[in-house]
Parts: C-alpha cells; sequence; structure tokens
C-alpha cells in the first residue's frame, strides 16, 4: 500500500514559484486498476512521477506500506517513509517496486524486443539466460510472439508500447504506473494495451494516468479525480476487483547492475554513431602521434645517446661510414683509421708506420692560371698530401686504376702516380709554374717533398671520380657528398708508388716524422701540440710572398743553411711555445735557428722554426677523423699511444690548441678520448664554438640537434592544435551522445539504474577513444621517429639510433590519451548526474 499524506509539490518556473499539487491525501491499494484522471495540466502525471519515485515532494509524506512474506508464509508489513529518501533508496524503490510505461513508448531503439526486455532483467542482475522461458511468456502475453528479434524500428507504436509493458512486468514489480500509456494509439491498440494491463491488475496495482474518463469507466477498478492540484473526487467503480492488501516478497533493496551492462550499452552506442567515433580516433590518434613526437623529441638526449654508442662499439666505430667500396677496397673504418690500418699493413716490412705528410698547398676556385680573379669570391683551398698508396705491381696496378693517358716511362729512381685530382691541385696552384698547362703536362715532373731530395717523378695520372662531388651543384649544402668526398680524399689525395721505390726514397731520405701531431722540446721545455701541419720551404718562399695576403699575414721563411728539417709555424704556436706575447718584430730573431725536437716521431729528429705566421682566430676547422693510437708492428706486439695527442681534450684545451698549432686552418684530427663524458662535452662545446665536424657520429648528433632545434616548436604547435581540436571533438562528441540519449538515460533511470553505472556507459565509450586513439598514437609516433633517424642515419652514413622512444614520452602519451578525453567529459557527466530521473524524461 501507498499512503500520500498531505503531499505538496511545487514547480519553480519562470513566472515563480507553482504550486503543482495541494494537501494531497491518498492510500493506493495493493491490487486493481487505478486511474488518475483531470484536464491537462491538472497535476496527474506530477502525482504519477511521486508515486513512482522519479521526482520527489516538498512537504507531506509518502508511506510505503510494504506487505511482505516471506519463504515461510510469514507475513509482515513493512512501512517506510520516503520523506528522508536518498537518491540510492529512490533507485533501490524503482528498481524492484515500480514498473514505468510511459505514453512516448520509451523503449531502446538500438536494441531488440528481447534485449529491451533482457536490459530490465539485467538492471535487476537477474541472468536472461535463466529467465528465458519467462522472457518468451511475456513476449506472448503483450501479443508480440515471434518479433523477439525486431529491432524496435521496425514496429509499430502500439507494439513498442507492448514492448514498454512487456519490460516492466518481466521485472515483476509490485506497482505498474502509467502515464497515458495509449495517448499516442488508435482505439485499436488502445483496447489491446488496455487488456492487458487490465489482466496485470488482477495481480498487482495498476495506476494509469489519463485525460480520457471513459477509459477509467470502461476499465477502472477506482477513478481519482484531480483538478489544479487538488483531488476533487475519488470513488470506487469496482469495488471487487480491488484488494488493499496482498503479501508478496516484494523488498525494496538496491541493486546494483554488473558492470557488463553499461559497457554493452556503450558499444551499443558506438555501433550507432561509428563515423563519428572514427572521427575522433583520427583526429585524436594525429594529435597523440604528435605529442609522442614532440615528447621523444624535447627528452632525446643526444649526448647520452652518443656516448651509449660510444660504449658500446668502441672508438674505432664512431669514424665515418664502414664498409664504403672505393676502388675496388673495401674500406673499413674512416679516412684516418684506413690510412693508419691499410697503410701500416702496407709498410709491414718496414719499421715506419708510413704515415708521412708531404707537402701542402693551395689552390683556387674563380683563379685563373696567372692568379688573377675571373668572378665571384675567391675561394682558397689548402691541400696537403696525405697518403703514399703503395702498390707491389706494376701490372697489377695499371689494371687496377684507369690512366687519363698511358703511363710514361721515367728513369727517374722514384716514380709515383697521382690522381687527377691531385693533378688539378697542382695545375691551379701552379705547382710547376706556368710550363705546366694540361694534367698531361705534369708527367715526368717531380714533386718537391719536404725533407727529401729528390721528389718522386709523375709518371701517370689516375682517374677518379672527385669531380662528380666537387662539382656537383649541391655539393656546399649536401652533408652527405661531403663525407663522401672526406672519404674519398684518402684515395684522391696520395701518391702511388711502388714498394721498391717508396723504401728507396724514404730510406735515403730519412724521413721519420709521422703524422700530423708532434711534440717539441724548445728549452727542454716539453710541450705538446695536435696536429701541427709541416710545410714545405719552398712553397712559402714562392708563392705566399707574392700573394702578399693580409689576412694570412706570415712572415718570410728563410731557409736555414745546413738544416735539414724545416717548419713555419703560426705565430700563436710560437707563443705558445714560448708562453710569451711576441712583438712582431721580435718574432723573427727569437726564433730563427732554434732547434726543436719534433718527438712524434719513432726517431726523434730536430727541427729548426724558419718562420712564422699569423693564423687568424676566425679560421674554421674540419674534424675529419678519429685517429685511433696503436700500431702493430711486425712481432705482432701492439703499440700503445704511437699518435702523440693531448690526453684529456677538454675544449679549453682544444680550442688553444686550434687556435695555436694549425698553420694552414686545414684539418684537426682528435683522438678520443676514454671518457665518454669528456668526448660529448668535446662534441657539444665544439659545436658551440661553431666548429663543424666532419664525422658520422657527430654530423649525425648535430643533424639531430638542429632537426629538434628547428622543428621542436611546429611539431609543439601542431600538437596543441590537434588536441585542441580533439578535446573540443571529444567534447561535443559527448555532449551531443549525451543529449541524444537523454531519452535513454531516463529509462535508464526509471528502470532504476544509479548514476554511476550511466555514467559509465560514456566512461566506457570515451575509454575505447582513448585506448585506440594511445595505441596509434604510440604505434605512430614510434614508426615517426624511426623513419626521421633512419633519414639521419643515411645522410651521415652511420648506423645508430638516436632518436628513440623514452619511458616518460611513452607514459606521457599514455597519461595525454586517457586524461584528456576524462576531462572532456567530466562536466556533462556532472551535470547529468544531478539531475532528476522526471527532468532528464521531461526534457527528452
Ligand atoms: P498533467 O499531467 O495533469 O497534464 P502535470 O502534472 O504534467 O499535468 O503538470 C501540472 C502543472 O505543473 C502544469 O501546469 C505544468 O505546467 C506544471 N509543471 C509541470 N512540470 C513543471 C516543471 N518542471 N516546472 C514548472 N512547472 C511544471
Ligand atoms: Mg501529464
Amino acid at each position: 500500500m501507498i499512503k500520500l499524506i498531505n503531499i505538496n509539490k511545487y514547480y519553480n518556473s519562470s513566472e515563480g514559484k507553482f504550486h503543482a499539487l495541494t494537501d494531497i491525501n491518498l492510500t493506493l491499494p495493493d491490487q486493481g486498476m487505478v486511474y488518475v484522471t483531470g484536464k491537462s495540466g491538472s497535476g496527474k502525471s506530477t502525482l504519477l512521477n511521486i508515486i513512482g519515485g522519479i521526482d520527489n515532494y516538498d512537504s507531506g509524506q509518502m508511506l510505503i506500506e510494504n506487505n511482505i512474506c516471506d519463504e515461510n508464509n510469514n507475513q509482515s508489513t513493512q512501512i517506510i517513509d520516503t520523506t528522508n529518501f536518498t537518491k540510492k533508496s529512490y533507485n533501490a524503490y524503482r528498481n524492484s517496486y515500480i514498473g514505468f510505461i510511459f505514453q512516448e513508448f520509451n523503449v531502446i531503439k538500438g536494441l531488440t524486443v528481447y534485449e529491451n526486455i533482457c536490459l530490465s532483467l539485467e538492471l535487476q542482475k537477474k541472468s536472461p539466460r535463466k529467465y528465458h522461458q519467462e522472457i518468451l511468456n511475456i513476449i506472448e502475453k503483450v501479443g508480440l510472439k515471434g518479433k523477439e528479434k525486431r529491432r524496435i524500428n521496425e514496429l509499430s507504436g502500439g507494439e513498442r508500447q507492448r514492448v514498454a509493458i512487456a519490460r516492466a512486468l518481466i521485472k515483476d514489480p509490485k506497482i505498474i504506473i502509467a502515464d497515458e500509456p495509449t495517448g499516442n494509439l488508435d482505439s485499436k491498440n488502445r483496447d489491446i494495451i488496455m487488456n492487458i494491463l487490465k489482466d496485470l491488475s488482477k495481480e498487482k496495482l495498476v495506476l494509469i494516468v489519463t485525460h480520457d474518463r471513459f477509459l477509467a469507466s470502461r476499465y477502472g477498478d477506482r477513478e481519482i479525480s484531480i483538478k489544479d492540484g487538488k483531488i476533487i473526487n475519488d470513488q470506487i467503480l469496482h469495488s471487487e476487483n480491488v484488494n488493499d492488501i496482498v503479501y508478496t516478497n516484494h523488498e525494496i533493496k538496491a541493486i546494483s547492475p554488473k558492470f557488463s551492462v553499461p559497457l554493452r550499452i556503450s558499444l551499443i552506442g558506438f555501433k550507432l554513431n561509428i563515423f563519428r567515433f572514427i572521427l575522433i580516433i583520427i583526429l585524436f590518434s594525429i594529435s597523440l602521434i604528435f605529442a609522442g613526437t614532440v615528447f621523444n623529441l624535447y627528452l632525446t638526449n643526444t649526448t647520452k645517446e652518443y656516448a651509449s654508442f660510444q660504449k658500446d662499439y668502441g672508438n674505432y666505430a664512431i669514424d665515418l661510414n664502414n664498409n664504403y667500396n672505393y676502388l675496388g677496397i673495401n674500406r673499413q673504418t674512416g679516412f684516418f683509421g684506413f690510412r693508419l690500418e691499410d697503410l701500416k699493413k702496407n709498410f709491414s716490412s718496414s719499421s715506419n708506420p708510413g704515415m708521412t705528410p708531404f707537402t701542402s698547398f693551395h689552390f683556387s676556385e674563380n683563379i685563373n692560371k696567372n692568379g688573377e680573379n675571373l668572378n665571384g669570391t675567391v675561394k682558397v683551398y689548402t691541400e696537403t698530401i696525405n697518403n703514399i698508396i703503395i702498390y707491389e705491381n706494376k701490372n697489377e696496378f695499371e689494371n687496377n686504376f684507369e690512366l687519363l693517358s698511358p703511363a710514361i716511362t721515367s728513369s727517374s729512381s722514384y716514380k709515383c702516380y697521382i690522381t687527377d685530382y691531385l693533378a688539378d691541385c697542382l695545375l691551379q696552384y701552379q705547382y710547376f709554374g706556368t710550363d705546366a698547362f694540361t694534367k698531361d703536362d705534369l708527367l715526368g715532373y717531380r714533386l718537391n717533398i719536404t725533407g727529401i731530395k729528390t721528389g718522386p717523378t709523375i709518371i701517370g695520372i689516375i682517374k677518379t671520380n672527385y669531380q662528380s662531388f666537387i662539382f656537383n651543384d649541391n655539393f656546399y649544402n649536401d652533408l652527405k657528398l661531403q663525407v663522401a668526398f672526406q672519404d674519398n680524399l684518402a684515395f684522391y689525395n696520395a701518391l702511388y708508388m711502388s714498394n721498391t721505390d717508396f723504401l728507396n726514397l724514404y730510406s735515403e731520405n730519412n724521413v721519420n716524422y709521422y703524422y700530423d701531431d708532434i711534440i717539441f722540446n724548445l728549452n727542454n721545455n716539453l710541450k705538446e701540440f695536435n696536429n701541427v701541419k709541416i710545410t714545405t720551404i719552398n712553397r712559402y718562399s714562392n708563392k705566399l710572398l707574392e700573394k702578399d695576403d693580409k689576412k694570412y699575414g706570415h712572415y718570410p721563411e728563410k731557409p736555414l743553411p745546413g738544416a735539414v728539417n724545416q717548419v713555419a709555424v703560426s705565430k700563436g704556436f710560437v707563443e705558445q711555445v714560448i708562453g710569451l706575447n711576441i712583438d712582431d718584430s721580435q718574432l723573427e730573431n727569437m726564433l730563427l735557428n732554434q732547434p726543436m725536437q719534433l718527438a712524434g716521431s719513432y726517431e726523434p729528429t730536430n727541427f729548426y722554426i724558419c718562420g712564422t705566421r699569423h693564423t687568424p682566430m676566425e679560421l674554421e676547422f674540419l674534424i675529419s677523423g678519429i685517429i685511433d693510437d696503436y700500431y702493430i708492428d711486425d712481432n705482432g706486439v701492439k703499440h700503445d699511444n704511437v699518435c702523440i695527442y693531448t690526453p684529456e681534450i677538454t675544449v679549453h684545451t682544444l680550442y688553444k690548441g686550434i687556435l695555436s698549432s694549425i698553420v694552414d686552418g686545414g684539418y684537426l684530427t682528435i683522438k678520443i678520448s676514454d671518457d665518454i663524458n669528456v668526448n660529448s662535452e668535446v662534441y657539444r662545446n665544439l659545436l658551440n664554438q661553431g666548429i663543424k665536424i666532419n664525422n658520422s657520429s657527430f654530423i649525425k648528433l648535430q643533424l639531430v640537434d638542429d632537426f629538434i632545434n628547428d622543428n621542436l616548436f611546429l611539431f609543439a604547435v601542431l600538437f596543441f592544435a590537434f588536441a585542441l581540436f580533439s578535446i573540443l571533438m571529444i567534447f561535443n562528441f559527448v555532449v551531443i551522445n549525451i543529449k541524444n540519449s537523454t531519452r535513454d538515460i531516463g529509462i535508464y533511470m526509471s528502470l532504476g539504474m544509479n548514476g554511476f553505472k550511466i555514467s559509465c556507459i560514456y566512461l566506457f565509450q570515451v575509454l575505447i577513444i582513448s585506448t585506440i586513439s594511445v595505441i596509434i598514437g604510440l604505434v605512430g609516433s614510434t614508426i615517426f621517429l624511426k623513419v626521421m633517424d633512419a633519414n639521419f642515419s643515411a645522410q651521415a652514413l652511420i648506423d645508430f639510433a638516436i632518436l628513440k622512444d623514452t619511458f616518460i614520452g611513452i607514459s606521457g602519451v599514455i597519461l595525454l590519451g586517457y586524461l584528456t578525453p576524462l576531462i572532456a567529459i567530466i562536466s556533462p557527466l556532472l551535470s547529468l548526474s544531478k539531475k532528476k530521473p522526471v527532468d532528464v524524461i521531461k526534457q527528452s
């Protein structure tokens, strides 16, 4: 029994407070068909909603006198006061006590007849499988047999209303509440529905609101008339059908459905709005791909990656690309690494490691043979012949190399081949004066080499592809070309001599200096320098004096009579040796005739400084390779520290070393420290000083660094743009989705589903969006990073990964991917959960 005592209900409308129900006193039996009649707007629905527990009242008392009979047939009456009902108790009341039937056939369109009925069961935590037969019985009872699998939109209005009735019935409620259930139906369907309800009223209370008094008189057992919110008449029409008390086992208790129910509903929503979902997922995924890229780019620690690479592969691997094949020779390491390893092998019979810097010279672009500027900027290049490549067998040699023209025969004791590259350099520089005009003219000329009385005679010129680098329009922009060219320089810039000729030349001239690194021992003050290039006296006295180059100012070298080994060094170098600031005019007198010991060779040799040059501070240096510093002798014994280098290459010493010791502004070769942190720091500081580093691993680091610096902002902007757009889309989607399904939400509420479980429907949808987008975002950004990294590797001719996923980057994407949509739906869900069921139902 339901007892209403002095119930009052007010509405707050725009015109102020509206008194919708006034002092309603009413007792409703447990059985029979009770009609509430009255004109439209009289308050019928308001009353029904209060009784059904989808709306609350403002004053008075509604008591539920629940007549229970337990398993042992013990009858009792439970009196429940609804005055202080919470949301939860209302949910429980609706769920277990009330079956609703609305005017607008409130059934869920995405589901079939059978599924709609199941839903009602599942909300009561009952398994549809167990109740299968019962469902079929009820479907038959409402005359829908054979239409179980029909979707709601394939049914007529009358049929839909019967589904609503079936759904209410499967719950086996104590009270069935129907608000104008036949209002939208024709008379035939109306009679069918009314008969079904009449049938039901034999077991339960059926409370029907209608404005049609004819219906009440025809079917009703009791009619309550309302006018302006007050009961004006309450009469029994058929007292025999009205039973005050019926004992049943209807307990009012909260039942919470399983999570699978909202999950299923959310999947149905997904299916119904599939295109919008896909669009959102695409947009959101793109933004997450950018997010992942931005995070990982930002978090990429190039120094650390480089250090770990070095740790894994050792110093050697850091050098230029390996396995570079040129002229049939498979190179294992970079430029200098190659020189050391392979030339050492070639000199296996000799105790000398064979690194012999011969001579350096300038060659220029845009300058004609007479040194006149042709047009544009004059570019001056400096070259040093670095290598002697030795062959054993002349025939074999000539078979392996293509010569420009047939080799000449010469009676000279030392003969050599040079490359077209070197030939062009010699011609440009007019090394042999103006007599040599074409490459072929060079044949027969003898090369002047430091410390060697009789240089080798050029007998042939080897064809190379050097022009494809130098005359390539992209050469000065294309790092890859430049690196490849640097690699090939080992071959271009070399003398090719027979083993016999070289050994003779070598022993007769006592050429002992080793590579470019020397230690000068001046006044027993041993100082170490990197990469002092030894130049010929001939060269300076002949050419540089004429040029009067102010920028590269110099002091004229004076060949010292009797001194075999003579060098010109920079002024800065001298200052470093002496440890003083030297006045330009004093320089010459101070230094000339001072013997120094070249300690970088195997057998220390005395050198005399015969002149100095200024070294411009702003010279740009290229690090062209990294040397390895061991040497394996004839007996297979490894000698460490063959090359002299400053053991702790810090930027400070490097910086000073560069400025003070490099004469020609050519190459600086550094030995990598064993301390990876020092190396990383050196690398970074060199870059900061604007020094170009010409080594694959460094190039790659530089490319990545540049890329990050140049593009991080762009990526961040793209990420924010897409993120903002997709957040708005998700927000819009959720709002629209909730709005579109207000009717459904109203149904779930009237069925007693609690607000949290309803929210779960939308939370699940958002979770699906997030999960798919996060997966695509992570995979996408990983691929993106990999592709970029591979691209840099290809440019730098080295294969080690710098751009990678980071833990924080991945976590960031996951966090973002799940948090963003959650934030987007929080406010629509909160506003939904605050609503009373009646508001939701009315809204729809
Ligand atoms: P009936 O079902 O008898 O047609 P209702 O119970 O729906 O009447 O409404 C009773 C009165 O209360 C009507 O005048 C209606 O305008 C008013 N009313 C109903 N709901 C609201 C509301 N949410 N806000 C303001 N006024 C309302
Ligand atoms: Mg109404």
